[in-house]
């Protein structure tokens, strides 16, 4: 999933394989393309400001064995390290690295307790829920 993945899609292989510090070998390239290995989709917060037919092939409410699910997790933590910018723009490379990766393993942690807390709930009331 990705904001624009609809638009992505397109150049995939072609950006892949002409980028030197691809971080893909060359015997996955294909399946950039390869639409019985590879789904292209847009998290639900960004396919409302597609056009109507992007919804239909990329969003992810008419998509197979997918469930019910926001595709946003990853962008969960932004709020955070957004006020971690302002913060560190006027230092030096060492001590932004030091503090932004404090920041993130603070992040973490914080994130290991609440699927702790959560897995505790689950397993005391005998419910799983998602
Ligand atoms: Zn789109």
């Amino acid at each position: 999933m990705y904001d624009i993945a609809c638009k992505f899609n397109v150049n995939a292989l072609k950006r892949c394989s002409t980028n030197p510090f691809s971080p893909l070998e060359e015997h996955y390239w294909r399946r950039l393309t390869d639409v019985g290995f590879l789904l292209y989709k847009v998290n639900k917060f960004h396919i409302r400001g597609h056009k109507a037919s992007c919804g239909d092939f990329y969003g992810l409410a008419y998509t197979p064995l997918v469930g019910m699910r926001a595709g946003e997790e990853i962008e969960t933590g932004w709020p955070h390290s957004n006020r971690e910018g302002t913060a560190t723009r006027e230092m030096d490379a060492g001590k932004r690295l030091d503090m932004l990766q404090t920041h993130m393993l603070f992040m973490n942690q914080s994130k290991m307790k609440k699927m702790g807390e959560w897995s505790l709930d689950c397993a005391l009331t005998g419910a799983y829920y998602f």
